[in-house]
């Protein structure tokens, strides 16, 4: 049913050392990243996604303000919330789902707040994730979040609602899916082919799961093909702007992990809260 097809992993990639990217992460990013553009901000505004933010969603107060650094992140994480395949593709399910990953986080994990910066349900919804993530969002900055343990302070975490060890996500979650990343990497001036990756790549996860994350190289791809329909000017930041301690180590997938609702792997290092 689904086209989407790749191989699962991306080791190998080739580092090289320039210095191109320096005038992007001295904080240069949104508009070096639509040079090409006669107006960048209505540009960004544009191609934002219909985000549902948390007091639409219910969201509780968190304990403590979530931290912004006024810096970019330089990944897109990719997640799945190890919850049901749930064939209920309404709004409101989809706020259920946001209130339910907050309350597990808070309640059952101890956390100021929900973990990541954005969820999309299987009816395509995206939903605001930790309190002031989408004003940092839009303003070029980060929250640092609780989604990829040790790598909380770069990465952006998106959830996306379900399991899909096997299954695949819904089309409306995919091309949710599409267009929130085009908009982070549009923001962030990320390049979405080195850019976008799963949270195995840096914990020891199965998490989004074998089939999911055997979508990501399409997921680069079409995220790629939107940024150039855009016919801007792209300047955008890749692997060879990363710091080594940025990159992906590819651990090995746990052949044994536990099933546990909202569990999908480690999400906060031994430093982080
Ligand atoms: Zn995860």
């Amino acid at each position: 049913m689904c086209s989407y097809e790749g191989a699962p992993g991306r080791p190998g990639v080739p580092r090289r050392s320039v210095l191109r990217g320096a005038a992007l992460a001295a904080g240069g990013a949104l508009l070096g990243g639509v040079a090409g553009l006669a107006a960048p901000g209505a540009a960004l505004a544009m191609e934002e996604p219909r985000i549902y933010t948390r007091s639409e969603w219910g969201a509780r107060s968190p304990k403590r303000a979530a931290t912004v650094l006024s810096q970019a992140p330089d990944l897109i994480v990719v997640h799945h919330t190890a919850t049901a395949n749930s064939t209920d593709y309404s709004k409101s399910h989809a706020a259920a789902l946001s209130r339910s990953i907050q309350n597990h986080h808070m309640d059952t994990n101890g956390w100021d707040d929900t973990g990541q910066h954005l969820t999309i349900s299987r009816g395509g919804y995206v939903m605001e994730g930790r309190n002031r993530s989408l004003p940092a969002i839009r303003a070029g900055d980060h929250v640092v979040g609780a989604h990829t343990a040790d790598h909380n302070s770069h990465t952006v975490g998106i959830e996306n609602e379900g399991t899909y060890t096997s299954a695949e996500p819904t089309r409306e979650l995919l091309s949710a899916l599409i267009e929130t990343c085009a908009w982070l990497c549009l923001v962030y001036g990320l390049s979405p082919s080195s850019a976008i990756v799963g949270h195995r790549d840096f914990n020891a996860t199965s998490c989004p799961g074998d089939s999911l994350y055997a979508m990501l190289p399409r997921l680069r791809t079409d995220v790629g093909a939107r940024l150039r329909s855009l016919e801007a000017r792209l300047v955008l930041r890749d692997e060879a702007d990363l710091p080594e301690e940025h990159l992906p180590t590819y651990p090995r997938v746990p052949v044994d992990e536990r099933a546990v609702e909202f569990y999908h792997g480690p999400a906060l290092g031994s430093g982080e809260s």
